[in-house]
């Protein structure tokens, strides 16, 4: 995954293309958002402070632990029963200790947040091994099987873009073209970096000179292209290639939801679990923030609050005073992924005997993975595929009973890899979309809505900060989520 590498002639080309077609790059020389810090907070605090914070998610963890190190006084409010929030390692029904991440997936060595923390809390990572072969497609309601030549598929591709292969397409038209300062952070202000927000991925390939089929190619094979027109080409390039891109990938061995899970042990006894925040108040003295456990109601209080709420919560959620209007504005504008995720135990890797490495993909935006816990990827291993449903499928089969789920999962992977029904041992959902506690996976900004909105779900309101994978520039990513924590508690520690 290091294959990243612009050099200087792709990035004057960039800059032709991307000029030719968008206003200048002048626009954007004054970045209104933060870039997420990385350091810690130094040192004890003199003067300690009582702060609330809502989520128990990485970014929530993050804040905790931070002022906590420092010497603050922190009360964690939780509404599930357990840490971690959208990093979620599923273990059942699995045999052979295989398990199943839900929500967060892949680390990158490039996460220096995370890794640092993985470090520190002495937890083990596990690179992700791909399984190589010729990949399956469900596609018009046919299957199709190519290795390279990716001509039996119906897109209508230039035979120059077929013979490159879908990530010899993402060289091309991404790795290749992106402005060389995305590779490093410190440079993420440049103009022309800020710039990409105002295109959307489908833009930005057709600027490339993809062809509709080549983007049609890479909608149904790449998570960050599944919905190109509705993309921020600078989400894309900073979570997807400027960070992830950097290194290797790992999960934690375990599960990754060790990490939350390790991060509150150390916090033990100042989470509250179970209790959903339904009101947070200030005023010049504090803050009060009213919740509900099992129908009783409780009240909190305290100097500062840390909102780490994903917005779609948010917006149940009462504030008094009320929020501003670009902060609401944000909150009820910003777009989320809609995510579904259908998962079944297979007996044997019997895909391998067609030459298959088990990606395949559909046009029904369904991925199909197999995952990492499965190492061997021998011909006869037990595993576990995945189903990975977003956009229009989540939210059609997202809100239907588990076993409707399971059974479409069955039929969906079947469909790539015939003959799963002979091999299925059981089967496990998580759908994101429909939980009341995230109401979608991650957001997902828009082209335009990083320079529209950022700014606004960043800012302080009054003595309430606020945090969480939505208030970074490295969406969807777990690093964000934990850099975004970590500005919070300094933003509170020097209030
Ligand atoms: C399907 C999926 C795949 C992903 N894949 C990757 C990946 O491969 N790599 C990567 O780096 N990142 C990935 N991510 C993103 C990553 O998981 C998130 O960015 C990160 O976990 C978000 O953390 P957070 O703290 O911002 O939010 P959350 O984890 O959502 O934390 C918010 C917390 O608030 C709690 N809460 C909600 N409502 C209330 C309430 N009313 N009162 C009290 N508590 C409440 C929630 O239960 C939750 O624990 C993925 C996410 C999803 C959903």
């Amino acid at each position: 995954m290091s294959f990243y590498r612009p050099n200087s002639k792709s990035r004057r080309d960039f800059l032709i293309k991307l000029s030719s077609g968008i206003t200048a790059f002048t626009t954007f020389s004054m970045v209104p958002f933060n870039l997420e810090a990385e350091s810690s907070i130094k040192g004890r605090t003199t003067s300690p402070k009582k702060v609330i914070i809502i989520g128990a998610g990485l970014s929530g963890l993050a804040a905790a632990r931070e002022l906590n190190k420092a010497g603050h006084d922190v009360t964690v409010l939780e509404a599930r029963s357990v840490s971690g929030g959208r990093v979620k390692t599923l273990r059942q029904p699995f045999a052979d200790g295989l398990n199943a991440e839900a929500g967060g997936y892949m680390f990158s060595e490039a996460y220096s947040t995370a890794n640092q923390l993985i470090s520190e809390l002495g937890l083990k990572k596990e690179p992700v091994q791909f399984p190589v072969g010729g990949t399956a497609y469900y596609l018009a309601g046919k299957r199709m099987v190519s290795s390279d030549n990716l001509e039996v598929l119906p897109f209508d591709i230039r035979p120059e873009e077929a013979e490159l292969g879908a990530m010899g397409l993402v060289k091309k038209y991404i790795i290749d073209t992106l402005p060389p300062d995305i590779n490093n952070p410190n440079n993420w202000s440049d103009p022309e970096v800020i710039a990409l927000d105002k295109i959307s991925v489908e833009q930005y390939l057709k600027k490339q000179g993809a062809s509709k089929g080549a983007i049609d190619l890479l909608k149904t094979t790449q998570y960050y292209a599944t919905a190109p027109e509705k993309t921020s080409m600078l989400a894309v390039a900073k979570s997807d290639f400027g960070l992830f891109m950097q290194g290797a990938p790992f999960i934690i061995n375990g599960g990754n939801d060790v990490l939350p899970g390790k991060m509150a042990a150390d916090l033990s006894g100042k989470i509250h679990y179970g209790v959903e925040v339904k009101k947070i108040a200030y005023n010049n003295d504090g803050v009060t923030v009213e919740g509900m456990r099992h129908n009783n109601s409780m009240s909190f209080d305290g100097h500062h609050v840390i909102c780490t709420l994903p917005c779609p919560v948010m917006q149940k959620v009462n504030f008094e005073p009320g929020l501003s209007a670009g902060k609401k504005n944000a909150i009820e504008n910003y777009p989320y992924l809609k995510v579904t995720r259908g998962y079944a135990q297979v007996g044997s890797a019997y895909w391998k005997s067609e030459g298959l490495g088990s990606m395949a993909y559909t046009d029904k935006s369904t991925f199909v993975y197999t995952h990492p816990t499965y190492k061997s990827f021998g011909a006869n291993d037990r595993c576990i595929m995945e189903a990975y449903m977003d956009g229009d499928e989540s939210i059609k089969w997202g809100k239907k009973d588990k076993e409707e789920i399971i059974n479409h999962t069955i039929n969906t992977l079947n469909a790539v890899h015939p003959g799963l029904k002979n091999h299925y041992e059981g089967g496990a959902v998580k759908d994101w979309t429909y939980d009341p506690y995230s109401l979608g996976g991650p957001s997902w900004a828009g082209p335009g809505d990083i320079s529209k909105y950022l700014a606004d779900l960043q800012k302080p309101e009054g003595r309430i900060h606020f945090a969480g994978e939505h208030t970074t520039v490295l969406r969807s990513t777990m690093e964000g989520a934990l850099r975004s924590g970590i500005r919070a508690a300094k933003a509170v520690d020097k209030a």
